[in-house]
C-alpha cells in the first residue's frame, strides 16, 4: 500500500504571552544556526588537511551543539530535537550548495520550527505544547500517523501544521468526465452548462487601494507607516487565503465526482493578450495554480487528468456537428452554428469540446 505525507496547516492566533514564547523559540533556532554556521566555517579552514569536519558533519555539528547548549542556558527552554532539526537543515543546505542564510538584518532566518510527535498532542481542535494551549483555526480531522508538526511565522501570521502520513485511499470510480473551460465571464464552464465564479474579493482590493492611498500620504519609517504596512499585508493574506481555498475545494469536489476530467491548458493566454482584462497577470496565476492542483489531486486519487493542447479551436467549432468558424471574437459571447442550427453559449460550447477532445485523446493510446 502506497503512503503518502500530507499537511494540514491551521492558523493560530497566540496570545501575548504566548507569541513571547514561540518567538523566543524561533530566536533560540536563528542563534542556533547561526553560531554552528559560523564555527563550521572557521573550522572548516582550519582542517584543511585532515578533512574531519567535512567528513563527519552530523557528529560535528551534534557535538558542537551539546557545547552551545552548554554555555548558553537560554536554550534549555527549547527542545533538544528542535534544536537538532535546526542544524539538519543546516547541513541540508551546506550540502545542497545553497546559500546559507546569515544576513542578520534578518530578524528571522528560519521563520518556522520543528516539533516532534512526542511533544505536542491535539486534542479537541486544541494543539498542546509546553503547557500552552492554542487554537487551531479551520483545524480538519484527519485520519493518520501524525509524524511532526511544524510552527511557522510568515507576514505577522502564525501557522501551525501538522505533518502526517496516510496509506493512499482510491476515491470510488464514478464513471463520469467533464470538460472544464477556464474564462474571464466565470472562473470555470462546465461541459454540463454549469458556470462556477471566483468568490468575490472586492472588498479586500478595495481596502488594499486604500492601505496603498494612505501609505503614500505617510513619512516612510513612521509608526503610521509600519502600521498601514502591516495592514497591507494582512489584506493581501486574506484575500490570497479566500481565493486558494476556493481553488482546493473546486478542485477536490471535480476530482471526487470525475473519473477523467479535460482541460484546455493554454489558450487562456491567446484570451488574455486579446483582451482588456484589468490583472492579466493574476487571473493567469490563478489559472495555473488550479491546473497544478488538478494535476497532483487526480494523481493522487487515480484519477486522470487531459490537457488538450492549446491550438485546439474549442471555441470556434459547433460540438454538434463539427462546423468550424472562420472567426470567433471574444465579444461573441452566444451564436447559432450556421449548418445545424444549434444555439450555443460560447463558454459551454468550448467546455464540450474539451471534454470530446480529451476522450478521443484517450481512446487513441
Ligand atoms: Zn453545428
Amino acid at each position: 500500500m502506497k503512503t503518502r505525507l500530507l499537511t494540514n496547516k491551521c492558523r493560530i492566533k497566540p496570545n501575548k504571552q504566548q507569541e513571547d514564547f514561540l518567538l523566543s523559540q524561533l530566536e533560540n533556532c536563528d542563534f542556533v544556526y547561526n553560531n554552528l554556521y559560523k564555527q563550521y566555517q572557521q573550522d572548516l579552514k582550519e582542517d584543511l588537511e585532515n578533512h574531519i569536519v567535512a567528513t563527519y558533519k552530523n557528529e560535528y555539528f551534534y557535538k558542537h551543539l551539546e557545547k552551545l547548549i552548554e554555555e548558553n542556558p537560554k536554550l534549555k527552554t527549547t527542545n533538544k530535537h528542535v534544536l537538532v532539526d535546526v542544524y539538519h537543515r543546516l547541513l541540508q543546505s551546506i550540502n545542497a550548495k545553497n546559500n546559507v542564510l546569515t544576513d542578520t538584518t534578518d530578524k528571522h532566518i528560519l521563520r518556522s520550527f520543528k516539533i516532534p510527535k512526542y511533544d505536542f498532542q491535539i486534542i479537541n481542535s486544541y494543539f498542546h505544547h509546553n503547557n500552552q494551549r492554542f487554537k487551531l483555526r479551520n483545524f480538519r480531522k484527519f485520519d493518520g500517523k501524525i509524524l511532526h508538526a511544524i510552527i511557522s511565522y510568515k507576514r505577522y501570521e502564525w501557522h501551525i501544521s501538522i505533518v502526517y502520513a496516510i496509506n493512499v485511499k482510491q476515491l470510488p470510480k464514478t464513471g463520469k468526465a467533464i470538460g472544464i473551460d477556464l474564462g474571464i465571464d466565470h472562473f470555470a464552464t462546465l461541459s454540463d452548462g454549469r458556470t462556477i465564479d471566483m468568490p468575490d474579493i472586492e472588498y479586500y482590493n478595495d481596502k488594499i487601494r486604500n492601505c496603498y492611498h494612505k501609505i503614500n500620504q505617510t513619512i516612510p519609517g513612521s509608526q503610521n507607516n509600519k502600521r498601514l504596512k502591516i495592514q497591507l499585508q494582512k489584506n493581501f493574506t486574506k484575500k490570497v487565503n479566500i481565493k486558494e481555498n476556493f481553488l482546493h475545494q473546486l478542485s477536490m469536489e471535480l476530482v471526487r465526482e470525475y473519473d477523467i476530467i479535460c482541460v484546455e491548458m493554454l489558450e487562456i493566454q491567446d484570451i488574455l493578450v486579446n483582451s482588456n482584462v484589468p490583472n492579466k497577470n493574476i487571473l493567469e496565476n490563478d489559472w495555473q495554480k488550479f491546473i497544478r492542483m488538478l494535476d497532483y489531486k487526480s494523481e493522487f486519487y487515480m484519477k486522470d487528468l487531459v490537457h488538450i493542447d492549446r491550438y485546439f479551436p474549442s471555441s470556434k467549432r459547433c460540438n454538434v456537428c463539427g462546423y468550424m468558424h472562420q472567426n470567433m471574437p471574444l465579444s461573441v459571447r452566444t451564436w447559432e452554428c450556421p449548418s445545424c442550427h444549434t444555439k450555443h453559449n460560447r463558454d459551454v460550447n468550448a467546455a464540450k469540446n474539451i471534454l470530446n477532445e480529451g476522450l478521443r485523446s484517450i481512446n487513441k493510446h
